[in-house]
This record gives C-alpha cells, structure tokens and sequence, in this order.
C-alpha cells in the first residue's frame, strides 16, 4: 500500500478546516456573485422583436416566426438551450430588450417544454408585393434614434402620416393591387418595391 503525500495530507487538512467553496443552495438562500449570467429576461417595452439577438445567439435559443395572416412576429426563446453567454443583451439594439438575471437553478424541470417562452410583435408589411419590412416596434424605434433626419426616408414619412391620420382614413390601408404606380410612393413599401417607384417617378 502507498502512503500519501506529506502535500497530499496538507491538502486535507487545509480542505477540512476551510469553508466549502460551492454555495449552500439549495439548502440556503442562493448568492450570486459579481457580474453573474443567469436566464435572459425580456422587457416588454423595449424589446422591438427586430431579430438581432436571434442572429448573435451561439446556440441559436432564440428563433423568429412570422405569420404573415395574423400580421405578428412571434420570438421564441428556449431557455432549455440557452447557454447564458450574454450575446443577447450585449447585441441587443435598444440596449434595454433583453437583460441577463440572477435565475438559473429554478430553472432546472422535468418538461422542457415549459422553459420555451415567446413573445409577439406586430409586422410592417409591404402593401405592394407583401413581403415583410421588419416590425412596426423596430421602425419606430429607428424614428425616435434618427429623430428629424429619419424622414429623409419615403417610408418613414409614411409611416408617419398613418400615425398622425393625416391622410383619410381609407387611403390609410390602401392595397396595391394594380401594378405600381406614382402615387403608390405614399404607401408603406419595401426597399424593393420602393425603389421601383423611385424609376418609375423619372420616366
Ligand atoms: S430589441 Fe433586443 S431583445 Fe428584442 S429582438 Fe431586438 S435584439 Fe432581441
Ligand atoms: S444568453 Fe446567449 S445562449 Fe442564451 S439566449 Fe442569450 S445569446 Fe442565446
């Protein structure tokens, strides 16, 4: 039989004299230290659903459905896969719409499914060929950073004039059903169907 080390027993002794060094959950009261990244959570009136932490996330917890019938975007974030790297908040555009908490081991379960949290925004829609812009949270969002200088943009000054109701009520939802034309220019359009009008207004 080898006897152990004269380090070895040192080791031992210091071990049993010290404190434990993992924490005492869940026993008692869990304590997070510094700078610790628990579960991402989401704050409703920041978070524009503008697809940004769905594309810096490693694991890619984070996915984007849109439903071109309701008009909605639904985030779908899966904390059953989140690895807690922090690239969501750190990404995040508005800088508010997703921040990292103390929860973790409350998260452990036995149905994965329930760690699956979503959340919805409305879609802005190309009224010419359908296609989706991004979210109407997102666009206004944009307008509020750029301030005056975003209504060097068609589009915002568009959106603008749905906002304010400045145009009748029935030219407010109009639908482009025959062809594009210059007087489309004042509906919401994608950059695409845009910048056909654009060539359309020089001929
Ligand atoms: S606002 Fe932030 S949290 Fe919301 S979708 Fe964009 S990047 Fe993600
Ligand atoms: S913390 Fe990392 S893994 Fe978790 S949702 Fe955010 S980006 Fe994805």
């Amino acid at each position: 039989m080898r006897y152990p080390k004269l380090r070895e027993v040192k080791e031992a002794m210091v071990s049993l004299f010290s404190k434990p060094y993992t924490t005492s959950f869940p026993k008692g009261e869990f304590k997070p230290f510094k700078g610790f990244r628990g579960k991402p959570v989401v704050d409703e009136d920041n978070c524009v659903g503008c697809e940004t932490c769905a594309n810096v996330c490693p694991p890619g917890a984070i996915t984007f459905k849109d439903d071109l019938q309701t008009g909605l975007r639904t985030i779908s974030r899966d904390y059953g896969k989140c690895i807690f790297c922090g690239k969501c908040e750190e990404h995040c555009i508005t800088g508010k719409g997703v921040k990292l908490s103390d929860q973790i081991y409350d998260l452990a379960c036995f149905d994965r499914s329930v760690l699956i949290e979503t959340q919805q925004r409305e879609l802005l829609i190309c009224e010419s060929c359908g296609a989706v812009i991004t979210t109407k949270q997102h666009m206004q969002f944009i307008h509020e950073k750029l301030g005056a200088k975003a209504y060097a943009s068609i589009l915002n000054l568009n959106m603008l004039n749905q906002r304010l109701q400045l145009a009748r009520a029935e030219d407010v939802t109009v639908t482009v059903k025959d062809g594009l034309k210059r007087k489309n220019a004042f509906n919401i359009l994608c950059p695409n169907c845009n910048r056909n009008i654009q060539i359309e207004n020089l001929r």
